[in-house]
């Protein structure tokens, strides 16, 4: 069965083919497709209804009239003057009217006159709609004035009568009009409003992702290095050394500790220092794999998690890294340059280790035997 909302889903796959994007404009149109699709079937009824009465004139007109409404239901897909349409539809169909009425031979077409009002206030809107009603019950004032046949057919009563309901009408379809059309524009700008909001929301949220990110580094970064510091080094660490048991990996804990670093601090100053952790760092960032992690402990004390490595390979690695940093100048922010030397402690993850603060006490202890056997060497 045809209900309202499948009627409702045809007119809107017409109005979508016109090029028109004025939202009012979209609104008027949907009404004009409403009205016309409305209006089809009754007047082609009427048509074959006038013929077969052999009313050839009325029935002419009605034909063209359903005619020109199947047209502009095409051409509303090529023109945004759709004004142009609605106003010459209007045009025929009053002609239509007056000469019905005017032709009328059973004393009852004048009824028609009343949905004049009701279409067009519905379909050109309150103002225009609203004149053209008043034009049109004025012409029908004309035929019964002026008309004599009218004037006879129709006593005087029955005039006074048509006009004063037909304003009836008319005021009421105006009211209504008025009404649908103030909550369509405060709808709108409800809506217009909501879209405003849920942009402004959007950015919010888009915002604050930004700064999640933004503190989520923070949280997890040391601010002179760049690389992870303690607490997330520790937390990745604990993950790396599960996941390492897991799949029956091993993994190598190591410590970094710069050999006399307060020396270093002392003699050229906290900057140089400062700037020393930070060549060590960005050493570290190009000379690991992008699977090692590394951190910075705190003070001048570094760590690195090798993964999935040997003994063997973990020490070749460390040994090298050691012998490189003793060879590597650093550039002071005066234009001097230092070298330093490290020492590293390390140990492997095994079965045994459960917990990465075992692999970490190991580390720590190698670290200090480094340091006790002069420094500048690996354990
Ligand atoms: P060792 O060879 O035994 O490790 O001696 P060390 O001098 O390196 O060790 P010590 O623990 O005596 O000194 C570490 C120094 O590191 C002391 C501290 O002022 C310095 N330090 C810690 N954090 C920073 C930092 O962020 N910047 C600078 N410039 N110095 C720091
Ligand atoms: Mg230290
Ligand atoms: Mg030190």
């Amino acid at each position: 069965m045809l209900t309202l909302a499948k009627l409702q889903y045809i007119v809107d796959l017409i109005v979508a083919k016109s090029p028109s994007q004025n939202k009012d404009e979209l609104a008027r149109l949907n009404h004009y497709v409403w009205v016309t699709l409305m209006i089809l079937p009754l007047a082609m009824g009427l048509g074959i209804y006038n013929s077969l009465k052999h009313e050839f004139i009325i029935a002419g007109g009605i034909t063209f009239f359903s005619f020109y409404l199947l047209v502009t239901l095409l051409l509303i897909q090529k023109t945004n003057k759709t004004y142009f349409l609605y106003h010459t539809a209007n045009l025929i169909l009053v002609s239509l009217l007056v000469y019905t009425i005017y032709a009328d031979t059973e004393q009852s077409r004048i009824l028609w006159a009343y949905c004049y009002p009701l279409g067009i206030i519905f379909l050109l809107g309150n103002r225009i709609g609203f004149f053209w009603s008043c034009l049109f019950l004025a012409m029908i004032i004309g035929l019964f004035l002026f008309v004599p046949k009218i004037h006879t057919m129709y006593q005087i009563p029955f005039q006074v009568r048509f006009c004063i309901s037909y304003l009836m009408v008319t005021t009421i379809s105006s009211w209504i009009e008025y009404h649908r059309s103030r909550f369509q524009k405060e709808s709108t700008q409800t809506h217009e409003a909501l879209c405003f909001e849920q942009i402004l929301l959007k950015e919010e949220i888009d915002r604050r992702k930004v700064l999640e990110k933004e503190l989520q580094y923070l949280a997890q970064t040391d601010p002179l290095t760049k690389l992870y510091n303690r607490g997330h080094f520790l937390k990745e660490a604990e993950r790396e050394l599960h996941r390492a048991l897991r799949y029956d990996k091993s993994i190598c804990f190591a410590i970094l500790d710069i050999d006399h670093f307060k020396q270093i601090n002392d003699t050229f100053g906290h900057p140089a220092g400062d700037a020393v952790l930070q060549a060590i760092a960005s050493y570290f960032q190009h000379s690991l794999r992008d699977t090692d992690i590394v951190g910075r402990l705190g003070g001048e004390e570094f760590a690195f998690l090798l993964l999935h490595i040997t003994q063997e390979q973990a020490k070749a690695k460390l040994e090298a890294l050691c012998h490189e940093l003793s060879a590597f100048p650093v550039t002071l922010p005066n234009g001097e340059t230092l070298s330093f030397t490290v020492s590293i402690g390390f140990a492997m993850s095994g079965p045994e280790i459960k917990r990465f603060d075992e692999l970490y006490i190991q580390a720590d202890e190698k670290l200090y035997l480094a340091k006790d056997a002069g420094r500048n060497c690996v354990r």
